[in-house]
């Protein structure tokens, strides 16, 4: 055991972003506490992160060696790290040459750090000549950042974590910020606290502990959102409680908005939604008449097939009331994963180019070859999370490699994605743990190093920059993520592009952080400004922050000049849509999903800490008594859940949490804890047409006594 010593680095959970200083002695992380200095939390952490010491205490599940399967049936055996290496640069290689660029794909992850998502977006657009680079990521922010995109002209939302502490109403919209953001949450408490006037309107199928504290909660069915926000702009008109000056002078498109909501009055609204039309007329008059209205939205709007048209209706809210671009007041959509925001900063997305580019656009891809110095970029469309997958069950494409995430678990109908993984030629997963439900298709396992022994930067919410640092050595022969890619990436070259320009000369992550941020100059996301030596000297920043400058910048838009061709922010038209697969005869029940509020995702970290089960010890299926009893169900059993999709098995948990019809079971368990794959098992996979977001908030369900 050596000297004991602090090391500042940030969470790996949500997307707050929580700054925690970790004591370790040299070999072992002995503990790990909040981290006061940094501007995220002030030195607060809620129990996942204050369960970070014990997580990373064992090396009990770690992937510790490279191995390989020699054919597929038999068990993983090691090899030597060179020699994993060459065997899939060859492969891919030889897959690149016998079917073409797409023949390959990459499947990576919002807990990739920023430096790892660069060298993997490189090596797939610039090196094997692919779009095909998607991420869990898609599962999470995407329907948030066509939003964005679409309205207000450029990813990223307009706020920062200080308006929490501005906001007189709050709009809390698919978001069980108590459970899945607990820090931002008590910040909000603490507001609320300081000035009774605060008022919070809690957007929710579900009795959630946020939705609890709501002073009025819109209860309303699963996936009728958009009718609650046209109605509430429908009322907002009639009122005349607009902001003409914002709409006239810095938007467009009103006018269309206005006769879409025309059909959509409140009565006919809160019908739809199941609520009380005085309480959507009371939402919309709090929302427009508060001195500072933010609204604060998360995976209740983003994961749905139409989760792009639920963000932006909400966004016209706020356009045609002027709540934007002032202190306390904007949308806000809370990251679910810790760096899904540094991953579309690199462009590491099917739909996404370096620092904000597009795909699309000529011009952004002959700025980012040329600067990569490889000729030209594909203009073909990536394949999108769910696409990609069906691409490798119907063999379009041969080889995945699969980083830091558990697609066996988290993406919706498990199973196409476990014939889609069978049916792949080569399947490469580079990950922290052995025993994930993905690693069992595994041809090669790569050991990644993780949390507490890796080095680069993530993005949090409010677009807040943070190092990340590591305090002990990765366990066994686990090497860093952007490392094992730069790796295979230079053999890869040396197979595929002989004599060009070396792509990864990298040596570290400092190197990598740099081309980023050049990538970035004059973009709406500049860091021009930014390098290690700032972070480490003045603590972490928001982007943007152009050369010249020491500090980010805290909100953006406040000139009410927004990132779009005219300067102006964009009303869109969103009818109201139903959700993908709606409740029928056989299927009669609205199951819904979330978080708890220990666990995070598969619980391939949490999973292995005793006391992160102690406030919910099992997987549970949540049923209103009153559905319980007209079927002849209790408390405990055992039930059957079935979808069009599939069907698992869970014990019932009778709550008045939800309304009659409504079902709710959390997301995390997988395959470790249980004998399928988890409630993937019964989603389906609808996806929203624009932001290709699957629909995990919703499936029609039935239920019988198993
Ligand atoms: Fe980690 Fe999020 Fe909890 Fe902060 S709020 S400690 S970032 S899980």
């Amino acid at each position: 055991m050596g000297e004991l010593r602090t090391t500042a680095s940030t969470c790996c959970y949500c997307g707050v972003g929580c700054g925690v200083l970790i004591d370790s002695d040299g070999e072992r992380i002995v503990g790990v506490r909040g981290d006061p200095d940094h501007p995220a939390n002030a030195g607060k952490l809620c129990s996942k992160g204050l369960s970070l010491a014990l997580t990373a205490q064992s090396d009990a599940g770690r992937a510790l060696l490279p191995s390989w399967r020699p054919r597929r049936g038999e068990a993983l055996q090691p090899i030597g790290w060179d020699e994993a290496y060459d065997h899939v640069a060859a492969r891919l290689a030889a897959i690149v040459r016998r079917h073409g660029p797409d023949a390959v794909a990459f499947y990576v992850s919002g807990q990739l750090l920023t430096e790892d998502y660069y060298v993997f977006n490189k090596l797939a657009k610039g090196l094997v000549g692919t779009n095909n680079i998607d991420t869990n990521s898609r599962l999470c922010m995407s329907s948030a950042v066509t939003g964005y995109k679409l309205a207000l002209g450029a990813d990223g939302p307009p706020t920062c974590y200080e308006d929490l502490d501005h906001a007189r109403t709050v709009l809390l919209a698919g978001s069980n910020m108590a459970y899945a953001h607990p820090v931002l949450y008590r910040r909000l408490e603490a507001a609320r606290a300081a000035d009774p006037e605060v008022r919070w309107i809690v957007v929710d199928p579900r009795r959630t502990d946020t939705a609890a504290m709501a002073d009025l909660h819109l209860q309303i069915q699963p996936g009728t959102d958009v009718a609650l926000f046209n109605g509430m702009l429908h009322h907002l008109i009639w009122e005349g409680w607009l902001d003409p000056a914002h709409i006239g002078l810095h938007t467009e498109g009103f006018d269309e908005v206005k006769r879409l909501v025309r059909d959509m009055p409140p009565a006919a609204a809160a019908a739809l939604c199941g609520i009380r039309e005085q309480d959507l007329c009371q939402a919309a008059e709090w929302f427009a008449r508060s001195p500072a209205s933010l609204s604060l939205y998360c995976m209740g709007l983003n994961q749905s097939s139409h989760g792009t048209d639920k963000n932006l209706a909400l966004i016209n809210l706020h356009l045609a009331t002027g709540q934007i671009g002032r202190p306390g007041a904007g949308p806000f959509s809370l990251t679910g994963q810790p760096n899904a925001m540094g991953g579309r900063e690199v462009g590491g997305m099917a739909t996404m180019l370096a620092a904000h580019r597009d795909i699309g656009n000529a011009a952004h891809r002959e700025e980012v070859a040329a600067f990569w110095q490889v000729g030209d970029l594909s203009a073909r469309p990536g394949l999108t999370a769910v696409d990609m997958f069906d691409a490798l069950a119907d063999g379009q494409v041969k080889a995945v490699w699969i980083t830091c995430t558990n697609p066996v678990h988290s993406l919706p109908n498990i199973e196409v994605v476990r014939k889609a993984l069978r049916q792949a030629e080569l399947v490469i997963v580079q990950e922290a743990y052995a025993d994930t439900d993905t690693v069992a298709y595994a041809d090669v396992l790569l050991p990644a190093a993780s949390w507490g022994e890796k080095e680069g930067t993530v993005t949090n919410s409010e677009r807040r920059i943070s190092r990340v640092r590591p305090a002990v050595a990765p366990p066994g022969q686990a090497r860093a993520d952007w490392r094992i890619a730069a790796d295979v990436g230079r053999r890869m070259q040396a197979l595929l592009k002989p004599g060009t320009p070396e792509l990864f000369p990298y040596t570290g992550p400092r190197e990598i952080f740099d081309e980023h941020r050049a990538l970035t100059v004059g973009r709406d996301l500049d860091i021009g400004g930014l390098d290690y030596a700032l972070l480490d000297a003045a603590g972490p920043q928001q982007w943007p922050l152009p050369a010249g400058q020491v500090r980010g910048q805290a909100r953006r838009y406040t000139d009410h000049r927004y990132a779009t061709a005219s300067g102006k922010a964009r009303f869109q038209p969103t009818p109201y849509r139903p959700v993908a697969v709606a409740t029928s005869a056989r299927y009669p029940f609205h199951l819904t999903t979330g978080r708890l509020r220990d666990q995070w995702h598969g619980m391939s970290r949490t999973g292995r800490v005793a006391r992160a089960f102690s406030h919910a010890p099992e997987p549970t299926l949540d049923m209103h008594p009153d559905d319980a009893a007209r079927r002849g169900l209790a408390e405990g059993d055992l039930v059957r859940v079935a979808s069009r999709d599939g069907q698992l098995v869970l014990p019932l948990r009778l709550t008045d949490e939800l309304p009659s019809g409504s079902l709710f079971a959390a997301m995390h368990w997988s395959g470790r804890f249980m004998n399928s794959g988890g409630i993937n098992e019964i989603s389906n996979a609808a996806v929203d047409a624009k932001s290709f977001q699957p629909e995990l908030k919703h499936s029609a369900v039935r239920v019988e006594k198993a």
